[in-house]
């Protein structure tokens, strides 16, 4: 699809020579201060030859591209972006603005399974990455959804234990995210309108992740940065307890935005002037991922944005993720009923 003409801003950028340079233009902020201490050490190791930066598009992406490239003063650094066969427009447009700003190439990847191709293959996510995966199992064996205890169904299932113990809220506490429980009324609602779809994680693994694991394993990097933050929530920023993570898969891990709250962010953009995708700008998003993924818990919100700015995505989101939906709007009006009847009890 042909990209609309960018109205490129000019901005004016100076990388800086020195740590001592860098920090003499550098908001009142302890964390940033540290922050650019540290990413200037990181980048600027003898120990990375060649370092690989994957870029987003959205707002943390952003921040973490600018502190990237003002520190990498001996253009150590490549630039990637992952193309999960689901973007939006916008973002694609925003690549063009940033390859202007800060005078770089943004390497584009295709996975081998783009999203949609994923969905069809293994099915749909629904809910939660946890939720997913543990549906995705108990179809794969024709599992019946009912509410036979524990007891009998290990028996009955075996090969699927550690999922039968998520269906029947083995784990402690009771909430934990291990458990079905811990989303209000989904084993009742799942009992009662078992799925007629197939249910799948595996998108994320395959349009996202495997990606750049293959690109890191092929060797030509050794060190990966990422833009995660601990205060986004969510799977990812729980994954992780610090910014640095050492020889994980035979190369170094760096997320130089990791600390930063929104405040620090925030501080970040307007001393350096960051601008944001048209998403955040013009179509009043407040993140941004995969488009349309049903993950998100504001998921109708999104669709009418999509549907407002980007109506042949909306399109293309409906034909991939339509049953999910469709069954994730069933199952929040199951849930709201049973609330209702519970206060009314
Ligand atoms: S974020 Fe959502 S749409 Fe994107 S790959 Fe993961 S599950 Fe699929």
């Amino acid at each position: 699809m042909a990209l609309k003409k960018v109205e490129l801003k000019k901005v004016e950028l100076k990388k800086a020579d020195s740590i001592e340079e860098l920090l003499s233009n550098c908001p009142k902020n302890q964390t940033i201060g540290d922050n650019l201490i540290r990413a200037w050490a990181k980048i600027n190791s003898p120990k990375y030859k060649k370092i690989m930066c994957s870029i987003s598009g959205g707002s943390d992406s952003d921040v973490m591209l600018d502190i990237v490239w003002r520190c990498d003063k001996d253009n150590k650094v490549d630039y990637v972006w992952f193309d999960t066969g689901l973007e939006y427009q916008a973002t694609k447009e925003h690549l063009l603005f940033l390859e202007n700003k800060y005078g770089i190439k943004i390497k584009r990847h295709k996975p081998k399974k783009p999203i949609p191709i994923c969905c069809k293959e293994y099915g749909q996510p629904f809910i939660s990455k946890r939720v997913s995966e543990c549906i995705a199992a108990l179809q794969r064996h024709n599992f019946e959804f009912n509410d036979e205890p524990y007891e009998i169904l290990i028996e009955k299932y075996p090969q699927i234990s550690s999922y039968i113990k998520w269906w029947c809220n083995v784990y402690n506490p009771i909430n934990s995210q291990w458990n079905i429980a811990r989303n209000k009324y989904l084993k009742e609602f799942l009992i009662e309108n078992p799925p007629c779809f197939k249910v799948s994680n595996k998108c994320c693994d395959y349009a996202k992740k495997k990606i750049s694991k293959d690109i890191m394993l092929r060797g030509d990097y050794n060190l990966k940065i990422m833009g995660i933050r601990k205060s986004e929530g969510g799977i990812r920023s729980v994954k992780y307890k610090s910014c640095f993570i050492e020889n994980e898969n035979s190369y170094d891990t760096y997320m130089p935005l990791f600390w930063y709250t929104n405040k620090d962010k925030l501080d970040y953009e307007t001393h350096f002037n960051i601008e944001h995708s048209k998403c955040y700008l013009e179509y009043g998003m407040a993140r941004t991922g995969c488009a349309g993924c049903p993950y998100e818990r504001k998921i109708e919100d999104e669709l009418k944005i999509i549907s407002q700015y980007e109506p042949k995505l909306y399109k293309a989101v409906n034909y991939i993720f339509g049953d999910s939906y469709e069954y994730t709007r069933e199952y929040r009006e199951f849930r709201k009923k049973m609330e209702e009847n519970n206060t009314k009890n």
